[in-house]
């Protein structure tokens, strides 16, 4: 079993909505990174891509299954708002 640098809650990465890819910052100054393709895949493991080190994304799977990121999207933001 891989051993996990740790584990953080989708809110709190960062998203960027050209590449569909949440940022995390990675303790060797990259950032660790995972695609809502990934996500949608069940994947939950976001990677370093300049060092070995692996974070666990804790995230509500529901919130990907729909095909329509869109809409996961705008329903966060509403949840915000409320
Ligand atoms: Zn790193």
């Amino acid at each position: 079993m891989a051993s996990f640098y740790d584990e953080i809650e989708i809110e709190d990465f960062e998203f960027d909505k050209e590449t569909q890819t949440y940022h995390y910052p990675c303790p060797c100054g990259d950032r660790f990174e995972i695609t809502t393709a990934d996500l949608m895949d069940g994947e939950d493991i976001a990677r370093c891509p300049s060092c070995s080190l692996m974070v666990r994304v804790i995230y509500d799977p529901d919130d990907f299954q729909d095909d329509n990121q869109e809409t996961t999207i705008d329903l966060r933001k509403q949840e915000v708002a409320i």
